[in-house]
């Protein structure tokens, strides 16, 4: 027996292309925002003294956890931070899926689930979305070990209503529901509410979208203190220093702009409504985005085929080659002038 028999099998999950294409390009496959971070971010960015990365990062990266419990409203134990929320949805489940009845997420949803479960090798089943890409409450009330919910899901951008989260906490008060908001403050309303009256409860948040900070690695988890603290201890037994030190720093000046936060989720909110028009008009079908990307189907043309057109013209978007959703391409919101240029792109790629 060797040691390469003992190395874990692994399918890892695949992230939207990096371009490397020179010159202009119009980037809308990885639901980035098309605005800077905060206006203090940068000053500060400008300013920080890298005196200041001789030491090691505050292992709790506390001053983040109290900026974001005072702006939702809960205590600092309430808070956990990680690299990105794919770190803290990685370590929720491992904290949490450590049982043997199976996780249940959707079917359609966000590809790393069931990446990690293969990983920690926990069990899980997928249950199919209905026609219309939806997820059936009652699909939800068999014994299980957890459950995971994207709301709004990606790639779909469907939002379910509070009552609808408050409902599949009802029906499963013994398993642990992670809801993830990556998409949430684009239109939806967040389940945070909730927390005080279910400690089951779980939510994942991210600054890589609305806070434009994709590439600083921040994310953040709100739970019970008893859940919170189990996350902490496990992480803690893996890295004690997860969240580097300029982020830490750069977050909490973020989460300070409530003003510019806002503005920009409300410029991008416009311009996705204004996309719906247009793609429309094109002939695409999408189910109702809350999020800041489109999920489209093209009535005549491939999806495939439309997002080759468009990449000749330096514009990515993203298509899945999995079953269900192959003629689904998922389109970011960028710019207004960004959206123009890929409407007129897509005129000529689709009446060809
Ligand atoms: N959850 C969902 C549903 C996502 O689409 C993404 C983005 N890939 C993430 C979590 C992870 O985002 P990040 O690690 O940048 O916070």
């Amino acid at each position: 027996m060797s040691f390469k028999d003992n190395i874990r099998k692994v399918t890892p999950y695949v992230a939207g292309e990096q371009p490397k294409v020179e010159g202009k390009i119009i980037k809308l496959n990885t639901n980035e925002n098309p605005y800077p971070p905060a206006p203090g971010v940068r000053k500060l960015m400008d300013e920080m003294r890298l005196s200041d990365l001789r030491l090691y990062p505050n292992t709790f990266a506390e001053p983040l956890r109290k900026e974001l419990a005072a702006r939702y409203d809960l205590k600092n134990e309430n808070i956990f931070v990680g690299v990105g929320s794919d770190d803290v949805l990685a370590m929720a489940f491992l904290t949490f899926f450590a049982g043997e009845k199976p996780v249940l997420f959707p079917d359609i949803t966000y590809s790393f689930y069931d990446v990690w479960a293969e990983l920690f090798k926990i069990p899980y089943k997928r249950i199919p979305l209905d026609e219309e890409f939806k997820i059936n409450i009652n699909d939800y009330k068999e014994p299980n070990g957890g459950i995971v919910i994207a709301n709004p899901n990606a790639p779909t951008g469907i939002c379910e209503p509070l009552s609808f989260i408050e409902e599949m906490l009802k029906n499963n008060p013994d398993s642990l529901v992670i809801v993830d908001e990556a998409y949430i403050d684009f239109g939806g309303e967040s389940a945070v509410s909730l927390l005080s009256k279910y400690e089951n409860l779980l939510v994942v948040q991210t600054f890589s979208k609305s806070r434009s900070m994709a590439g600083l690695r921040i994310g953040f988890a709100m739970g019970s203190t008893e859940v919170i603290s189990a996350m902490d201890a496990v992480k803690n037994s893996y890295n004690s220093y997860t969240m580097n030190y300029p982020s830490q720093v750069l977050g909490v000046e973020a989460v300070r702009d409530e003003a510019y936060f806002k503005e920009t989720c409300e410029k991008i909110i416009a311009t996705r409504e204004r996309s719906k028009k247009e793609l429309a008009a094109l002939g695409f079908t999408f189910p109702d985005s809350k999020t800041n990307f489109i999920f489209a189907t093209h009535k005549t043309m491939r999806a495939e085929d439309i997002a080759a057109g468009l990449r000749k013209k330096n514009i990515f978007v993203r298509h899945f080659s999995k079953p269900r959703i192959d003629n689904y391409l998922r389109i970011s919101i960028g710019t207004d002038e960004e959206m123009d240029t890929v409407f007129a792109v897509l005129k000529e790629v689709i009446h060809k």
